[in-house]
């Protein structure tokens, strides 16, 4: 009876919260989040099972995975002791008398209580940075609530063996067994067992009715939100709709997030999602360097908005109200928020929300950003330039420029707004468009033809300039017949790679790291390599993290010199600072391409290589304004260097033996 009344209480409130988050989630906005079953099924397996993204950092990791683990494994223990509370006499059928199992349970809760030990120890000692903004009375909370839960349970089992109540062998249970000493075979460990007992199950229901209200509602949400997660192109942000598509209401269409109202439902489950474990505020370049921006009391300012109940809550604006506008604007869109966290929130969709609504809502936006915004739209470039001087970087290289109406060669050439006007960034394309033609590939370049593809306006927010300038770029690249697209923009690359095909653009796109190391690979291009060169390799956000492009360059560098890799490379990689429109934005804080910068240059290496232009430009900023002895260079130009190495040591050869 008291166990009835116990589990009703403890139904009924988590009930009603559950109803109302539910409401919460059929009242966003839709998103597309279908298909693709098998790498979903795969993701649960591997991030949620196997914790993969939580041992990224193995000692905490390995924690949490105890405590998520001994759950798992002792979640048959809560039917057994409410059978228990029932008649004590009794047991779940089958598995509540196997010895492995009490074997288990034994393991676990010691796991558990390890992993329960160690998050107080990290919280109250060792205090990282990362838990700054976090609710920690309530984490300590949970914590006492999972221990009193763990421990009870093992008090229960070794007042079951003091009491030779135990069905299942008690050899099997050491830990228990040896607890049962504590216990005499008499009335008071009969009372003992009860008192255990139900500890163990009221701890376990009054978690229940709290977990809804609590930021634990992650074990609820977390294993949903990696199944809704993106299961490819990382880069890409979902397209704004302007025009109500067949059967969609015209309510459902917005323009970003202004208001919680405004928030897709996977945004919505993000924020129930977010265990304010702070990965993804450790790993953000902006807040490293001392700007405002965390994506974790982002996500958390959501959440808070999400559920305040208080009138008009839901209408009320986003910024500032849960989110600082200058946060907003910090953001480099680099991903490293979104690749650290482990329960996959996908804080770049929250960001550049909020940017659409104040870009094309209420026209609100740093004014520095003004000038590229009108550049692009006007100009068809961010730095304002005539379209006609697209191609003046190519004067004199015999570059073939496709014309309307010729034949599409077997590669398109997308030169970049960047390698196309700024001289720094132009050397790249130079480079590159020798190397071609060295190797004998097929190419030709657009020209005039070519426009902005849009990156830098839509992750400023400005989703209606983007979406003109694909559907441009598109109906020109296919009407030109174009199949095959080289880039050497990591930008580029990603828009034309995985936004363009939202636009009706399927193309196969190369980065000219890729196609360059292939041409090496197959001896169509055979560089002389240089000991003596000392190279580290900087992975651009946009190549590595986003696209996964992360051999080809490095074969590069290994090919032509000394690799000295840095300490944050691969899909660990530190921004350059350029990333989400920064390229044309103020820096607030520390500026974050001195901090690559410094990092290259403690490798001991001389060349800092690069595979974007947008890299180039920042990092060789930064190698100015710290005093680095270092060189910028982008891979294309290092090859470039290589094959002259070859031809004159050719050449001294032919001498020598002439
Ligand atoms: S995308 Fe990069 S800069 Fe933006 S919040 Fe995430 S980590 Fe920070
Ligand atoms: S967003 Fe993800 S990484 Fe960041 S605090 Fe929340 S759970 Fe942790």
């Amino acid at each position: 009876m008291a166990l009835a009344a116990a589990l009703g209480a403890s139904g009924t409130l988590a009930g009603r919260r559950t109803a109302r988050l539910l409401a919460l989630v059929r009242a966003a906005k839709p998103t597309d989040r279908s298909g693709d079953e098998a790498i979903r099924a795969r993701n649960e397996l591997v991030v949620v099972l196997g914790q993969r993204k939580l041992l990224q950092r193995f000692w905490p990791g390995l924690m949490h995975a105890f405590v998520f683990w001994g759950f798992l494994v002792l979640a048959p223990t809560i039917l057994i002791a409410m059978i228990g509370i029932v008649d004590r006499g009794q047991t779940l059928p089958w598995l509540g008398s196997q010895g492995w199992y009490a074997a288990m349970v034994d393991l676990f809760c010691v796991l558990v209580l390890a992993g329960v030990a160690s998050a107080f120890y990290v919280r109250k000692v060792v205090r990282p940075k990362r838990f700054e903004g976090s609710h920690k009375g309530e984490a300590d909370l949970i914590l006492a609530l999972i221990a009193t839960i763990v421990v009870s349970l093992l008090l229960w089992h070794a007042t079951r063996i003091a009491l030779g109540l135990n069905e299942w062998p008690a050899a099997w249970s050491p830990l228990s067994r040896l607890l049962s000493h504590l216990f005499a075979r008499d009335e008071t460990t009969r009372v003992l067992e009860r008192v255990f007992v139900w500890i163990h199950v009221g701890t376990i229901l009054a978690f229940l009715a709290y977990l809804p209200r609590s930021k634990h509602l992650h074990i609820a949400t977390a294993a949903l939100n990696v199944w809704f997660g993106r299961t490819a192109a990382r880069g890409r942000l979902e397209p704004l709709r302007f025009e109500p598509s067949e059967g969609e209401r015209e309510e459902d269409l917005r323009f970003g997030a202004g208001s919680a109202a405004e928030l897709t439902w996977k945004e919505v489950l993000d924020a129930f999602s977010c265990t304010e474990c702070g990965r993804c505020q450790d790993a953000c370049p902006a807040n490293q360097t001392g700007k405002l921006l965390s994506p974790k009391l982002v996500i958390m300012g959501l959440r808070d908005q999400l559920f305040d109940t208080s009138e008009g809550a839901r209408e009320a604006a986003l910024v500032p109200g849960a989110v600082p506008e200058e946060s907003v604007w910090d953001c480099v869109t680099c991903g490293a928020c979104v690749q650290a966290c482990p329960v996959s929130i996908e804080h770049i969709d929250h960001i550049v929300d909020l940017r659409r609504h104040l870009v094309m809502v209420e026209s609100r936006f740093p004014s520095e950003a003004e000038p590229m915004l009108r550049d692009v739209e006007r100009s068809g470039n961010p730095w304002g330039h005539q379209q006609a001087q697209r191609a003046d970087w190519a004067a004199g290289l015999g570059v073939r420029v496709l014309e309307p109406g010729e034949a599409a060669p077997e590669y398109l050439y997308w030169v970049g707004c960047a390698s196309s006007f700024d001289e720094r960034a132009r050397a790249t394309a130079q480079a590159t468009a020798r190397l071609l033609t060295a190797a004998g590939v097929d190419f030709a370049i657009l020209g005039p033809r070519e426009s902005c593809t849009g990156d830098p306006a839509r992750r400023m927010g400005n989703e209606y300039v983007f979406q003109a300038l694909a559907e441009q770029n598109v109906q020109t690249l296919s009407g030109a017949g174009v199949r095959k697209i080289i880039a050497n923009c990591p930008h580029c690359f990603n828009t034309l790679a995985n936004e363009y095909p939202d636009f009706g653009g399927n193309y196969e796109v190369v980065h000219h790291s890729e196609l360059l190391a292939r041409l090496v690979a197959e001896g169509r291009l055979v560089p002389a390599r240089d000991e003596a060169l000392t190279v580290t390799y900087h992975d651009s956000c946009y190549l590595a993290r986003h696209n996964d492009v992360l051999e080809a360059p490095r074969a590069l560098v290994g090919a032509l010199g000394t690799p000295l890799p840095m300490a944050r490379s691969g899909r660990e990689t530190f921004c350059c600072g350029a990333g989400g429109a920064h390229m044309w934005m103020e820096e607030r804080g520390r500026p974050i391409n001195e901090e690559r910068v410094r990092e290259a240059a403690q490798t001991g290496a001389g060349t800092l290589a690069v595979a974007c232009p947008y890299c180039t430009v920042m990092l060789d900023d930064g190698v100015q304004s710290s005093g680095q002895a270092l060189r910028v260079a982008d891979v294309a130009t290092l090859l470039e260097e290589g094959l002259l190495r070859a031809q004159s040591e050719a050449q001294a050869s032919r001498q020598a033996s002439g």
